[in-house]
């Protein structure tokens, strides 16, 4: 057995263990352990520094989980979506591919609790129906696999799944959805990096939440999967408490950098059963990334998005910088609040360029008028002089 199994099976996880460490009552414990099982490994359970800290709120149960029985299983909708067992397919040529149920931590906040912890959660029977879903669908060009945590799989089983997917020639890039290099990183060893950079090219989304999570194990293993010519990304949830203040985000986004993570995604949380007491304020966010922007390197600053609930999908949401615009010109303001003018570049009298055809006649001067047409309203306390 390797190290990091090791220390996922020394993770604590029962109801005893829980109300022994963490002094929670039995009962609820017992009410927590049947909503949403416990994993904390001994790696993660060390960066606690104190009852309540970023990282307890993020591993330990907590009674107001179980307060929280309105909101959705599955808010994105991602069983609705999925054609066949373990295959989620929102986008045209992207498709998720659940391979596993477990994970090196069961995270408090997680969207996909309906998905995870009992092993017939995600059934490895469905893989065979997956791959040839994928290799009937010649529009998916990239392949997600995530779970679960893909690097629960061991270097032999991984490799199979690697292996078939390779074989498939429309599918371009592998991601791999993992928190392992965050929450164990024991996990990234080299026999794991040299095994993986063989199907190149495949690209690694992780999951860190907050700077005290970036330690000299995770900095290492962020560094081999690198190394490795693995570009590694991360994806951060916003959450109360946790990670809800610009100064935090900023330290985070920094040190990431430093360890060779491209900050990729922040999110909001989704709404999801048992985690509406992580969620914070859409200024919040807009907030830190305001701070953000013009502050620190372009590279430091992530993707703000919502993922939709009802499977919409990820949309961005961006400080508001357009302060007026017209046919002519963009009023701007930038990160200290300075007003900028810059006049607009437009093919609005190439009929080329506004895709006219030499029959649309009056439809024609409807397209140009209704390019003409593109204007925001001028906030009051604004005046701009022409
Ligand atoms: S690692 Fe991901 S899938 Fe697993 S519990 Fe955490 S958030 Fe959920």
């Amino acid at each position: 057995m390797e190290l990091w199994q090791q220390m996922v099976r020394d993770s604590v996880h029962s109801v005893d263990q829980i109300v022994e460490r963490f002094g929670i009552e039995r009962k609820t414990a017992e009410d927590l352990d049947e909503f949403f099982q416990a994993r904390i490994n001994p790696y993660y359970l060390s960066l606690i520094r104190y009852p309540g800290d970023p990282i307890w709120l993020q591993c330990v149960p907590d009674k107001k989980e179980l307060e929280d029985i309105g909101a959705e299983e599955d808010p994105l909708m991602e069983d609705a979506m999925s054609p066949v067992p373990n295959i989620t397919h929102r986008y045209p040529d992207r498709a998720l591919f659940l391979v596993t149920s477990q994970c090196g931590l069961y995270c408090r906040f997680c969207t996909r609790k309906r998905k995870v912890g009992d092993y017939d959660k995600i059934s490895m029977k469905g893989l065979e129906s997956a791959f040839r879903y994928l290799e009937q669908h010649t529009e998916i060009r990239d392949v997600i696999l995530s779970g679960g945590d893909p690097l629960m799989l061991t270097d032999i089983m991984l490799e199979k799944i690697l292996q078939r997917i390779r074989a498939i020639p429309h599918i371009e890039i592998i991601r791999i959805g993992s928190k392992m290099p965050c929450v164990l990183p024991h996990r990234i060893t080299e026999h794991l990096c040299d095994m993986i950079k063989k199907y190149h090219p495949v690209y690694l989304n992780t999951h860190f939440n907050h700077p005290w999570e970036i330690t000299p194990e995770s900095s290492k293993a962020c560094q081999m999967l690198a190394d490795a010519g693995i570009p590694v990304g991360n994806q951060m949830v916003l959450m109360k408490n946790v990670n809800d203040d610009p100064a935090t985000v900023k330290e985070l986004m920094q040190k990431l950098l430093k360890i060779r993570v491209r900050p990729y995604y922040m999110y909001m949380a989704d709404e999801t059963k048992g985690a509406n007491h992580f969620r914070t304020s859409i200024e919040t966010g807009i907030e830190i990334i305001e701070n953000l922007r013009g502050h620190t390197s372009g590279l430091a600053i992530p993707h703000f998005v919502i993922d939709a609930p009802g499977g919409g999908g990820k949309i961005p949401l961006l400080p508001n910088y357009v302060l007026h615009k017209d046919e002519d010109k963009i009023v701007l303001r930038n990160f200290k609040n300075k007003i900028y003018s810059y006049k607009n570049y437009h093919d609005r009298n190439n009929p080329e360029k506004v895709n006219l055809k030499p029959d649309d006649g009056k439809n024609g001067k409807q397209k140009i008028k209704a390019i003409k047409a593109t204007k925001v309203k001028l906030p009051r306390m604004i005046k701009i002089k022409d």
